[in-house]
């Protein structure tokens, strides 16, 4: 199959690069002549572990190429995915579908033959509908179907779930586009991954169904965590005893500092909105994003009880800044909210993360990083433990005492046992946990 990819960020570069590990002639495009200069030159705009081998495995092999000019490879192509960027519109936290219908637009005019368009974008119900006007507008002899193929691959793992898909879900509404639809994924069968072939706006909403259930779920166990901060119960042992239930299960129960990341945010308001234009409001997944919302600056609170309500011209060192480890990005990542909450009460921030500073370095102002976690904890009142990186999870305590100020840390995935904290005399604050646990 000859694919093309328009975009080129987290999804578009990973689907094409697995794409062309399949077997298939591979172009991806993007409008950002820097990312396809270093893509060129052998380089990877992005962090993602086992991507930078991938890419050039397929490169040498001739069946993975970089572009920014569309035309040539989309009128050679059988299947074109529109891969770009679905942001939040600033105001209303609609998606923002500008990038799509200009790649849409794009696109219309190069297509040669029949042509099958993709959007794996998250999109909103009835984008797909909406790209298929806007070829026909512009090419109206075109040859083409329009397909909806959600991604649900999670950065960090993103190689892993793409050839390992729970589940492929394809909408169509001609039936033209399943047999190229097929023979994309054909590779995949051999690993049983279940194909769901619906409808095109079903499949649409089924990446914001899937979305909203998961920042809902673990919304749902944050709030748990709050009211066991109350009682005296641990809320791991309750995330266990919960999640063995098959119809629970044991994924997204992890208690922390609230949801972040380039898609929850972004696609649970979408899908609020949506639901809100048509009059069938999505009550549960209003009230996990105001509850979401509150909960991130809220964390900072805890840092603040832990040094006894005051942090003014005291220096606190942050670990991880990234929404989540092995990526390198920082977009709606809580670090940035619980940061700010910090530096409004009067902290001195020194942050250190393994792949996110470069990015963070964009977002955040007034904020010193560090080489190492010993490095930003020099001197410093409290530690906070925002991102899980492995690097986190085995600290030298010993260590860590010696160079700060204060011995606290604020510990916001549970990574450490608080008995075994107290032993080594470190004053410690978890999520959802008693001390004695
Ligand atoms: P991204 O910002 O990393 O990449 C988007 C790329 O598209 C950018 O490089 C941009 O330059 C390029 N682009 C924009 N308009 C273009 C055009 N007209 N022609 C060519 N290139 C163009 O975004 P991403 O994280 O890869 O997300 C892409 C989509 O996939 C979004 O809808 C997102 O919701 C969805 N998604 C993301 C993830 C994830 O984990 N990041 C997972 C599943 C789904």
């Amino acid at each position: 199959m000859r694919i093309v990819m328009i975009g080129s960020g987290y999804v578009g570069l990973v689907s094409g690069a697995c794409f062309a590990d399949f077997g298939h002639d591979v172009v991806c495009v993007d409008k950002d002549a820097a990312k396809i200069m270093k893509l060129k030159a052998g380089g990877i705009p992005i962090y993602e572990p086992g991507l930078e081998d991938l890419v050039s495995k397929n490169v040498a092999a001739g069946r993975l190429s970089f572009t920014t000019e569309l035309a040539a490879p989309v009128a050679a192509a059988d299947v074109v995915f529109i891969g770009v960027g679905t942001p939040s519109r600033r105001g209303d936290g609609h998606a923002d579908l500008s990038y799509v219908y200009a790649a849409a637009r794009e696109i219309a005019g190069a297509l040669h033959g029949f042509t099958v368009i993709v959007t794996k974008s998250t999109v909103p119900v009835g984008t797909g509908d909406e790209v298929e006007r806007i070829i026909r507008e512009v090419n109206p002899v075109a040859e083409f179907a329009v397909a909806s193929n959600p991604e649900f691959l999670r950065e960090g793992a993103a190689i892993e779930d793409f050839k390992r898909p729970d589940r492929i879900v394809i909408g169509i509404e001609d039936e033209r586009a399943r047999g190229p639809m097929e023979e994309v994924y054909r590779p995949l069968y051999l690993n049983k991954a279940p194909v769901l072939f619906t409808r095109r706006r079903t499949s649409e909403l089924i990446k914001y169904a899937a979305n909203a259930f998961l920042a809902m779920k673990i919304t749902f166990i944050n709030e748990i965590a709050d009211l066991c901060e109350k009682v005296g119960a641990d809320v791991q042992d309750i995330s266990r005893g919960i999640g063995l239930d098959n119809r629970i299960g044991s994924k997204f129960l992890h208690a922390g500092p609230g949801y972040g990341g380039s898609c929850f945010p972004k696609d649970t308001l979408a899908l609020m909105k949506t639901a809100q234009d048509h009059e069938s409001p999505v009550r549960l997944i209003e009230a996990t994003v105001a509850i979401n919302d509150r909960r991130k600056r809220a964390m900072a609170r805890k840092v603040l009880n832990a040094l006894d309500g005051d942090v003014r011209g005291k220096t606190i060192g942050v670990l991880g800044l990234t929404f989540k480890p092995n990526t390198d990005d920082m977009r709606d990542a809580p670090s940035l909210s619980i940061i700010q909450a910090l530096q409004d009460a009067g902290a001195t921030v020194r942050a250190y993360d393994p792949e996110g500073m470069e990015a963070a370095a964009t977002m955040l102002t007034g904020v010193e990083y560090g080489r190492s976690a010993y490095d930003v904890a020099e001197g410093a009142s409290a530690v906070v433990l925002v991102t899980e990186w492995d690097a986190f999870r085995a600290l030298d305590f010993k260590r860590l005492k010696e160079v700060m100020a204060e011995p606290v840390l604020v510990d916001l995935r549970n990574v450490y046992p608080p008995k075994q904290m107290e032993a080594l005399g470190i004053r410690y604050s978890s999520v959802g946990r008693p001390s004695d646990s």
